[in-house]
């Protein structure tokens, strides 16, 4: 599941999400500390959606800026990776996963 929002005539892309807000919060820090423009999505979603799926309401992080996005990758690739985890590829799209994401990065598979 790879999806492209168009805003303003441009798109924007998933870097980062993850259902511990936190973390997600702390991924921003590190993006936007880098220059790179990001928004938040599902900011406000937590609490009292009992009957979502809980994945509806991770919090989300996108950068504005396609071009941002490589970079943005790399930064949270290295600051965000878990020492002594193993990265993993998804078996679902091939792409490689940092040991601490959960869900694959790319389409959310959990594989
Ligand atoms: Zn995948």
């Amino acid at each position: 599941m790879l999806v492209q929002t168009p805003i303003g005539g441009t798109t924007v892309k998933l870097i980062y999400t993850n259902e511990n807000r936190f973390l997600v919060n702390n991924a921003r820090n590190i993006v936007e500390n880098a220059g790179i423009s990001v928004l938040l999505k599902n900011e406000f979603a937590a609490g009292g959606a009992g009957e979502l799926p809980s994945f509806d309401t991770w919090l989300e992080l996108w950068v504005t800026n396609d071009e941002d996005y490589p970079a943005a990758r790399a930064l949270l690739d290295t600051t965000m990776h878990t020492p002594g985890g193993t990265d993993w590829i998804c078996n679902h799209c091939q792409e490689p996963n940092d040991a601490s994401f959960e869900f694959c990065w790319n389409c959310q598979s959990d594989a």
